[in-house]
C-alpha cells in the first residue's frame, strides 16, 4: 500500500492539466497558474500546444512528450522530477491520459512516490455523455475502437448486453464503415447519439436509432471530431424455466455436445446453477 499526500512537501510532481477541446475560454484559471509556475510544460505536441499556451498566455518552457517518445522520455521526466521539478504534462486536447499520452508518466511517478496530481477540466467522452440523453451511470468509455471489423465486432457484442451506456471515439473518414458494423450486431432501432465538433461553433448532436443515424451519414459526409454514443440495452431480460433451458440443452446436444459440456453451456450462459440444470436434465 502507498499514500500520495498530493499536497503536503514541496518537492518534485507531476500535474496532469486538461486543455480545451475546442473552446479556449474552457481553460481553467487553476490550470493556467499551473501552467505557468511550473518549471516545465511537457507536451504532445510542442507546436500545437505552442499556439495555445500562446492564446492564453502562458510562456514556459515546454518538453515534447508523445505517444512514440514516452518510454524513452519518461526516465528523463522522472529523473527531473527526482531533483524537484514540477512537470505539468499536457495533451494536444482536453484530459492527458485519456486516449493520449501520460499513462506511462503515471505509472513511473507512483513506482518513485512522486505525487501526481489531476485537474478537473474537459473531456470529449463527458461532455459528450452528459448531453447525450442517455443514462450516464454506468458507462462504459471505450477510445478508439480497432479498425477492422472483424475486430469491432466483439465490442459491439458487449455494448449490444450492456445495461449502460456505451461511448467511443471515431474519426470522420471511418464513422460511416463503423456505424454499419454497428448495424451488424445492434437492432436498427437501438438508440444512438453521434456528438461533434463539441465546444465549437459547429457543436451538433445527431441523435436517433442506428439505422436513421446511418442513414443520414450516408446522405451527410462526416466533418470534424466525433464522439458516438450508443444507448444503454433495457430490453427485458428473458426469464427462462428448465423446461426451456432442457430444450436448448438436448439442441446443442443434437448439434454433437457432450450432454456434460451442453448443461455447463447452457447454465453459464443463463446465469443459473449448473448442478441444479443437470439434476432437472436428468428427472
Ligand atoms: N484526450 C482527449 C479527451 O480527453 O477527450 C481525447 C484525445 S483523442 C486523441 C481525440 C479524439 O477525441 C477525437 O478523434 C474525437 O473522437 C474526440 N474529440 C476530441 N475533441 C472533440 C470535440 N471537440 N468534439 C467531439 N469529439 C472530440
Amino acid at each position: 500500500m502507498k499514500r500520495q499526500s498530493s499536497y503536503k512537501d514541496d518537492g518534485g510532481k507531476l500535474y496532469l492539466v486538461p486543455t480545451p477541446i475546442g473552446n479556449l475560454e474552457d481553460i481553467t484559471i487553476r490550470a493556467k497558474n499551473i501552467l505557468t509556475d511550473a518549471d516545465y510544460i511537457a507536451a504532445e505536441d510542442t507546436r500545437t500546444s505552442g499556439i495555445l499556451l500562446e492564446k492564453i498566455g502562458v510562456h514556459n518552457r515546454m518538453i515534447s512528450f508523445h505517444k512514440y517518445n514516452s518510454k524513452q522520455k519518461a526516465p528523463e521526466l522522472i529523473e527531473l522530477m527526482k531533483k524537484g521539478a514540477v512537470i505539468a504534462e499536457i495533451s494536444d486536447a482536453g484530459m492527458p491520459v485519456i486516449s493520449d499520452p501520460g499513462f506511462i508518466l503515471v505509472e513511473e511517478c507512483i513506482k518513485n512516490d512522486i505525487p501526481v496530481i489531476p485537474l478537473p477540466g474537459p473531456s470529449a467522452f463527458t461532455t459528450a455523455l452528459i448531453a447525450s440523453g442517455f443514462d450516464a451511470q454506468p458507462f462504459t468509455y471505450y477510445g478508439f475502437l480497432p479498425r477492422k471489423a472483424s475486430e469491432q465486432i466483439p465490442y459491439f457484442e458487449q455494448m449490444n448486453k450492456f445495461r449502460g451506456t456505451s461511448i467511443f471515439y471515431e474519426s470522420p473518414h471511418r464513422l460511416s464503415k463503423t456505424l454499419d458494423n454497428l448495424a451488424k450486431v445492434l437492432a436498427p432501432d437501438r438508440q444512438i447519439c453521434a456528438a461533434r465538433e463539441l465546444t465549437k461553433i459547429h457543436e451538433e448532436f445527431i441523435r436517433g436509432s442506428i439505422e436513421e443515424v446511418n442513414a443520414y451519414f450516408k446522405e451527410n459526409d462526416p466533418r470534424g471530431e466525433f464522439v458516438v454514443l450508443v444507448s444503454p440495452n433495457t430490453a427485458e431480460e428473458k426469464q427462462f424455466s428448465f423446461d426451456e433451458l432442457i430444450k436448448l440443452v438436448n439442441d446443442l446436444v443434437d448439434q454433437g455436445k457432450s450432454k456434460k459440456d451442453a448443461i455447463k453451456q447452457v447454465a453459464k450462459a443463463h446465469n443459473v446453477s449448473k448442478n441444479e440444470l443437470y439434476d432437472a436434465y436428468h428427472q
